[in-house]
């Protein structure tokens, strides 16, 4: 009888197991999901509902192993050959089929080429848009980062794009909502012109500014680990006869060299020592220059210094999602929480960007961060892979940086990590995120682990995981601050 009763039990539970797929899925408003054509495979991850022992689920025919408590994650070929695209799910039990899940999709249609217009005379825009980005072409990498009011020459448009003059010859495109125009040529019948320069020391600063005729379009980047930046003008002619160093800007800066490409100005500014925080570029109607900013306070520890947390996503963006349903947003806000207290317990002042489910644009939290003046800026998320990358191959913890100044902090925190909490080693990235791109304070972001991975997922929602991990982040800044260079 007994016996009988767990054999009904069993049968009934095995009825009520249920397939859930949590990716692919349609985002609000989406009435198919699509692939790229050029995607040979992709992944399917999700969680079967009462899963147990002897069951088994497949995906298009293939075998899909799932984890104890039935979180799947599958790196499958996309049946482009089939009649009907779909994704077929199928659960089985003792030979029968118990549950199944059809999830059709689509392909991408062909991009749409752009269609310019070239004009008869270069026409002037002025960006108005603290976000505005400029790319090498349509679709190519990001450029530069235009300052709100810098002028730009357009000589193409179309309908959501502006093609203009960089210099020598050169041209980049932006977005027609960054930009708007201000009339055919007027200020650009006369070349803009850089004159001399002067450097002088502050609280916490080293200015650097040089005379021109108008706002201009400049690009910073910092160079041999921090101690040289370069700074160029584009589009611009050299009238520079000297540079004047006033209260002791000699002591921090040990030479700058000024000379003309066929692009714009270019001046190499070399330093005694390594940029230890940051630097911001400038440009006006009447000069152009970069600050150079230095933490006073070298000590050691935690204490004191102010650290900004920004846990990704949030509100309506749940960003990755795991096999069980967990949303990267809900887990990054609970690991800043644990983060935060165990800086402050080390003496540390945190400010996080969010401290609820609400949505932040990605250039608020960088306006929002740089309005604390931070030590450092650590930028929170839990990983996944674009559409046909293989999640087999792909795990662990990643650290991220773009600005060469930023670079110390990545390696460090990414070290720190590994070593408390024994994860996979994804690496070190140099990647152009909105969130990593300042230039005024060390910024990093931490793909603590794949949500997107079964095993991760449940480490990501696990306590004393979490612990671990901000444990891990608390000794790197430890180790950080200690290698902190002179100024
Ligand atoms: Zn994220």
């Amino acid at each position: 009888m007994i016996r009988f009763l767990t054999c009904l039990f069993v049968v009934i539970a095995a009825s009520a197991a249920e397939i859930h797929l949590v990716y692919p899925r349609l985002e609000a408003g989406q009435d198919t999901f699509r692939y790229h054509r050029s995607l040979d495979s992709t992944f399917v991850l999700g969680q079967v509902a009462g899963f147990q022992p002897g069951m088994a689920l497949t995906c298009n025919g293939y075998s899909v192993d799932p984890s104890q408590d039935g979180a799947f994650l599958a790196f499958l070929q996309i049946p482009w050959q089939s009649e009907t695209l779909a994704w077929n799910l199928s659960l089985t039990y003792r030979g029968a089929e118990t549950s199944t899940l059809c999830f059709p999709f689509g392909a991408n249609p062909e991009p749409v080429p752009v269609n310019w217009t070239t004009l008869s005379q270069p026409v002037e825009f002025r960006v108005k848009d603290p976000a505005a980005h400029t790319r090498t072409m349509v679709g190519g990498s990001y450029n530069l980062f235009p300052d709100s009011g810098t002028v730009l020459l357009v000589t193409r448009t179309s309908a959501n794009w502006l093609e203009f003059k960089v210099g020598g010859g050169l041209s980049d495109v932006i977005e027609r909502r960054f930009a708007d125009s201000v009339g055919v040529m007027s200020s650009f019948t006369q070349q803009l012109r850089i004159g001399n320069g002067l450097v002088s020391m502050h609280d916490e600063m080293i200015h650097i500014e040089f005379s021109a005729d108008r706002t201009s379009l400049i690009e910073c980047s910092n160079e041999q680990d921090g101690e040289e930046l370069l700074l160029t003008v584009y589009d611009a002619k050299c009238a520079v006869d000297r540079i004047r160093y006033i209260e002791g800007a000699r002591d921090a800066v040990s030479d700058i060299t000024w000379s003309q490409r066929p692009w714009g100005v270019e001046f190499k500014i070399s330093l005694n020592s390594q940029l230890s925080h940051g630097f911001k570029w400038f440009t006006s109607d009447s000069t152009v220059g970069i600050d150079l900013y230095y933490k006073a306070d070298k000590s050691s520890g935690l204490r004191g210094k102010r650290i900004v947390l920004d846990p990704g996503h949030g509100g309506s963006a749940d960003g990755s999602i795991g096999p069980r349903g967990n949303k990267e947003k809900d887990i990054v806000l609970h690991w800043s929480e644990i983060l935060e207290r165990e800086l402050k317990s080390k003496g540390a002042e945190v400010i996080r960007t969010r401290t609820d489910d609400v949505s932040i644009g990605l250039y608020d939290r960088v306006v929002e961060a740089r309005a604390a003046n931070p030590d450092v800026f650590l930028s929170l998320h839990g990983n996944a892979l674009p559409d046909g990358e293989n999640p087999f191959v792909r795990h662990g913890c990643g650290t991220y940086y773009y600005q060469t100044l930023s670079r110390p902090l990545a390696e460090i925190i990414q070290a720190a990590i590994l070593q408390k909490t024994g994860l996979h080693d994804d690496g070190i990235f140099d990647a152009n995120f909105a969130v990593v791109r300042p230039t005024d304070f060390p910024a990093v972001l931490i793909e603590a682990a794949y949500i997107m991975h079964p095993d991760e997922e449940a480490k990501l929602t696990d306590e004393k995981f979490l612990l671990d991990l901000s444990r891990g982040v608390a000794n790197g800044l430890l180790d950080y601050f200690s290698k902190a260079p002179a100024r």
